[in-house]
């Protein structure tokens, strides 16, 4: 005797407790969406506040598949490969998300749509509202090389950048997070931080990774409850092997063809 869906009474298919995938299907979403998804943005930077932590300032106003994914609750034995979403709606703090999702389940490939709401809430991020209030404890100032410079103080401050940028996402997130504001200098970068330690921490951090020099200088700031309260200072300075334009072979600029 052979085995059939106890549904739909198949054979032939794969079954698991005597029920074929197309069934189980029918009555057990794969995907569902967790309850009343809230996305939290901070109107001035765009960072998205995710536990009690906020990442991402410079993200778009728009949803993204990062802001969404987190909503979807696959079933067990239920793999998410692609998902599309499509966002519409007319207001402003409720956006209606319809989703196309591809899923692996039981060897196979199926397609699951979701549609739901997502009700997206304004709050100021710590970050942008103490750099409103222009607060910080601590500066890291980002400087070349000791001595006579080579080159302009453009290609010194972009290299400056460049070197920063490449090894900062591998930064602990709070640290990360204690960074508020920069200014560009004609000798580097000022990054002020909100939290002196996440400072320390970051500084000593960049040293290692970038192989620079770093001298601490505390100035006293104020009192607080009895006690002096400083601002740090910490000057990491790179040595000129890493402020080299990036090399990037085969962009190799052809020359004009000359005309004849
Ligand atoms: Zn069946
Ligand atoms: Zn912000």
């Amino acid at each position: 005797m052979s085995e059939f869906c106890v549904v739909c009474g198949r054979t032939g298919v794969p079954l698991e407790e005597g029920v074929c995938t197309d069934c189980f299907v029918k009555s057990h979403a794969l995907v569902s969406v967790k309850a009343h998804p809230k996305v939290v943005i901070c109107p001035e930077c765009g960072a998205r506040k995710t536990g009690e932590s906020w990442e991402g300032a410079g993200s778009p106003a728009l949803l993204s598949k990062e802001d969404l994914l987190p909503f979807l609750l696959p079933l067990d034995g239920v793999a998410i490969r692609r998902v599309e979403f499509e966002e519409g709606g007319t207001s402003r703090l409720l956006r209606e998300l319809s989703g196309t999702i591809a899923v692996r389940f039981r060897g196979e490939e199926r397609q699951v749509r979701v549609k739901f709401e997502v009700r997206i809430e304004h709050h100021t991020c710590p970050a942008c509202s103490r750099r409103s209030g222009g607060f910080y404890t601590s500066v890291i100032q980002l400087r070349g090389p000791e001595g006579r410079r080579r080159g302009n103080s453009r290609d010194l401050r972009e290299g400056l950048r460049r070197a920063w940028d490449a090894v900062l996402p591998e930064a602990r997130a709070e640290w990360r997070s204690a960074l508020s504001w920069f200014e560009p200098l004609k000798e580097g970068w000022d990054f002020y931080l909100t939290d002196t330690d996440a400072a320390k921490s970051l500084a000593r951090w960049m040293r290692l990774r970038l192989g620079a020099k770093l001298s601490e200088s505390p100035s006293l700031w104020g009192r607080k409850d009895g006690r002096e309260v400083y601002r740090v200072t910490f000057c990491l300075r790179l040595p000129a092997s890493r402020l080299e334009p990036e090399v990037r072979p085969g962009l190799v600029v052809a020359p004009e063809p000359s005309e004849t």
